[in-house]
């Protein structure tokens, strides 16, 4: 009887799963557990529209797993950290994790989706409790912190799961080069069936080695080069005779300008940081943020013809919009979560509409920014203060930032224009350094020169 060779199924190259005497089930135990560890630890981005990307093509590509793959006791989830390092990995059993860096870092879908099916061959032939089948250890850990997890191969055969505190430089997962080997062409496989060109995957490990600098990024030296990597992922791209490609790349470019919009991604130190500090990661809200106190030196700057601002001399004008300029010192100025700056400790200063009534105009502006700033809150009642050598409003207030998570104090200080309109001082710094800002900002207040006319 005449076979007759069709589709890419024939021609592909064999994978066989290496010896693992544990059950599939230890897998989704370790793999659950380490989970729950980085759901704990680790800044998840928590993005609805970016965790949705990535997991439709997480699902793409579970859904053209081999049959002979399948466990139905796995899980498959796919979540993004908020880190910069170019990273990504995926625990026993299923869940897989992408740093924000790595999205930021490719150049299309097709590169994205290549290392996640990497990672998931890495799951689906279960490399992690068949590396701990050969009595080797390996670790779980997040670069980044105190996720860590230990699977012990003994004689007893069992798992230990424990948390451990190697802190940081522990390397999450360091696979032989066999296992990558395996990764790279069943990744291959898994590529071309959901409808991705598995090129894209060489392409990845291209641009991972050209954004490593001196070390290489964390993913590369956990998934070492097995040798001629690129030459056997394209090898078998060619073996499976893929045509055409399911990318899009109009939704890729989407995610990743929204990415790059928001606040900068936290840095494995700054995510150890906050791990030492028992901050609790919260989305983008929890940069740590060190600025030097107000210089005791005041420096003028003349930002309109009308108005000349002192401002301690170890601050700088930060642009901020038509009818507003930032004054803050060095490491202050963030990227705010809707695409404006946003600052942790300096001064805005601003003219807005105003009736020519200093308090109904003071009032309004509070609520227009309580609108925008759902946590801010009064703290005290307002005073009589002059601005500028003007009478003038000053209320204390607090809020929460978004850049740190954390409580923050408000100064808001008005007085009129002689055409009606208002101008506005907000002093903004940490509640815990309140005291260091106070006087700097009361300066400010008294030494602004307005000449209106
Ligand atoms: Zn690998």
């Amino acid at each position: 009887m005449l076979t007759v060779a069709l589709g890419i199924a024939n021609a592909q190259t064999k994978i066989t799963p290496p010896p693992n005497k544990y059950s599939p089930a230890d897998d989704v135990k370790l793999g659950e557990e380490a989970a729950a560890q980085v759901r704990k630890e680790m800044p998840l981005l928590n993005d609805p529209s970016v965790d949705e990307y990535v997991a439709g093509i997480g699902q793409r590509l579970v859904a053209a797993i081999p049959p002979e793959q399948r466990h139905p006791e796995f899980h498959y989830t796919f979540r993004v950290v908020n880190q910069k390092e170019i990273n990504a990995f995926a625990l026993p059993g299923g869940p897989m994790f992408l740093n924000r860096g790595m999205i930021e870092a490719a150049h299309n879908e097709g590169e994205v989706a290549g290392v996640m099916a990497h990672e998931l061959s890495h799951v689906t032939l279960r490399h992690g409790t068949a590396q701990a089948t050969k009595g080797e250890k390996f670790q779980i850990g997040a670069i980044a912190g105190q996720v860590l997890g230990a699977i012990v191969g003994g004689a007893a055969g069992s798992i230990i799961a424990q948390g451990s505190n190697l802190g940081l430089g522990a390397y999450f997962m360091k696979f032989s080069r066999e296992y990558e080997t395996q990764a790279d062409v069943n990744g291959a496989q898994i590529m071309a069936r959901a409808g991705y060109d598995p090129k894209h995957m060489s392409d990845m490990f291209r641009t991972l080695e050209a954004q490593g600098g001196s070390s290489g990024p964390e993913w590369l030296s956990d998934h070492p080069n097995p040798g001629n990597r690129y030459q056997r992922i394209d090898q078998e791209a060619k073996l499976l005779g893929v045509q055409g490609d399911r990318a899009s790349n109009a939704e890729f470019s989407r995610v990743q300008g929204k990415l790059r919009g928001m606040s900068p991604a936290l840095t494995a130190s700054e995510i150890a940081q906050n791990q030492r500090r028992g901050n609790r990661p919260v989305g983008t809200a929890n940069r740590v943020v060190n600025v030097e106190p107000p210089s005791g030196t005041f420096r003028t700057y003349q930002p309109s013809n009308a108005l000349r601002v002192s401002v301690p001399s170890n601050w700088s004008q930060v642009d901020s919009g038509n009818n507003a300029v930032t004054y803050a010192p060095d490491g202050a100025v963030f990227q705010g979560n809707n695409g404006g700056t946003t600052f942790t400790h300096g001064i805005e200063v601003g003219v807005s509409q105003g009736t020519g009534n200093l308090q109904r105009d003071t009032n309004s502006l509070l609520r227009s920014f309580a609108e925008s700033n759902p946590q801010l809150r009064q703290s005290g009642s307002a005073r009589n203060e002059s601005v500028g050598g003007r009478s003038g409003i000053t209320v204390p207030m607090t809020n929460v930032s978004e850049v740190t998570g954390e409580p923050e104090y408000i100064a808001l200080s008005t007085t009129q224009l002689r055409d009606g309109s208002l101008l506005y001082i907000i002093g903004v710094v940490p509640r815990a350094e309140a005291g260091t800002y106070d006087s700097a900002f009361r300066k400010i207040r008294q030494n602004l020169q307005i000449s209106d006319r």
